[in-house]
């Protein structure tokens, strides 16, 4: 692969957080690579720090489009690995004509993002967030914290892989009844196939676990929306761009529906990650969303934990080591 055994491979690593510094130091417990800790996101405007690297590593809300890939080709950047499951953001095509493989980490901890599904939706109809901030103030009142059950309400999980399957598992616990939707659904499992629109016409709660594709986009949307009951709860772990915000925030506000929980959202790319406290928030539907008291949001946190922050660093080393060694990865996409 163009470089001999003693050179160290050198990983130019973009977007990265305190959590990525220390997690991958510790998996690189051997010095193995040596790696560019890179706080910027990677696009056109900060492709030039990839000078003198072997690999970029990436993460959800990084550019890999086709000009950031040429750019990657020019500058013989020989792997792209993305440290997540999804890879929305890499225009594969791009990359596999400019013959820069691209590996992803496709399961690291399926659990962690499962049960943070089911931690916003429990937050949201027991109204946890709202008990958390009056006792803080020493406000013990509990008028308007009325919940409900989830023992017997009808979930429709959209999209049965490696997380929607944990998270089916998750409900039939708490008693629910739980249908699924998936366009290549399992055969002979226990899953409660259902089309897309008996979903949306049956279900108390949604919640989605499907990849962003071009056939996914904007799965919820106003015509969906329309099919779904009054009261509906819409659970988002997945990516953003699966749900239409304008349309979620009409149905929010019109009541049709009850209440959103968020790890993902449409347009989070410049927002999500940073400390916006002291900043004007620009994005009308993201200022709108959070004002309401049925909306919980929490900011693309759903695989944070330290399995799979141990997970994802292993395996992200891992692949990048397999492919110098065999110029081969089981996990290239
Ligand atoms: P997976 O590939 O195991 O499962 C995805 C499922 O979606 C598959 O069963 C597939 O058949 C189904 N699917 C594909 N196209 C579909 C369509 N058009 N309609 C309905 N279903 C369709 O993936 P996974 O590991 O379960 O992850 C699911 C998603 O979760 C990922 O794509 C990623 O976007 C998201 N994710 C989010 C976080 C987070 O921190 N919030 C972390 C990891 C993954």
């Amino acid at each position: 692969m163009g470089i001999n055994e003693k050179q160290k491979i050198k990983i130019a690593m973009f977007d990265t957080k305190k959590n990525d510094v220390d997690y991958f130091t510790a998996a690189n417990r051997d010095n193995k690579y040596d790696i560019s800790f890179f706080e910027e996101k990677l696009n056109k405007n900060t492709v030039h720090l990839t000078t003198d690297h072997d690999v970029v590593c990436v993460f959800t809300n990084d550019t890999v489009d086709k000009e950031v890939i040429d750019a990657l080709a020019k500058k013989d950047i020989k792997f792209i690995a993305l440290r997540c499951a999804g890879y929305n953001n890499v225009d594969l095509a791009a990359a596999a004509h400019d013959k820069i493989p691209v590996a992803n980490v496709p399961k690291y901890s399926p659990y962690s993002v499962a049960e943070h599904a089911m931690a916003m939706l429990l937050t949201s109809v027991r109204r946890i967030h709202k008990a958390y901030n009056r006792t803080k103030e020493f406000n013990f009142d509990i008028d308007d914290l009325v919940g409900f059950e989830l023992h017997g309400k009808t979930i429709g999980v959209i999209g049965t892989g490696m997380i929607g399957r944990r998270f089916i598992n998750i409900c039939k616990g708490f008693g629910m009844k739980v249908i699924a939707y998936d366009k290549f659904p399992i055969e002979k499992s226990r899953v409660d196939y259902v089309s897309k629109e008996e979903l949306f016409r049956e279900s108390d709660i949604i919640s989605i676990h499907c990849p962003l594709t071009n056939l996914t986009k904007h799965i919820i949307n106003r015509n969906s929306i329309s099919k779904m009951k009054k009261g509906v709860i819409i659970i988002n772990t997945s990516r953003g761009g699966l749900i239409d915000s304008d349309a979620l925030l009409d149905g929010l506000m019109s009541k049709k529906i009850g209440a959103a929980c968020l790890d993902v959202y449409e347009d989070e790319s410049d927002i999500f990650f940073r400390d916006l406290s002291n900043h004007i928030m620009r994005d009308d539907v993201l200022a709108r969303l959070l004002s309401m008291p049925n909306v919980i949001i929490t900011s693309h946190q759903a695989f944070l934990t330290d399995e799979a922050l141990k997970n994802i660093a292993d395996t992200t080393l891992k692949n990048i080591g397999e492919f110098f060694l065999t110029g081969f990865c089981k996990n290239e996409l």
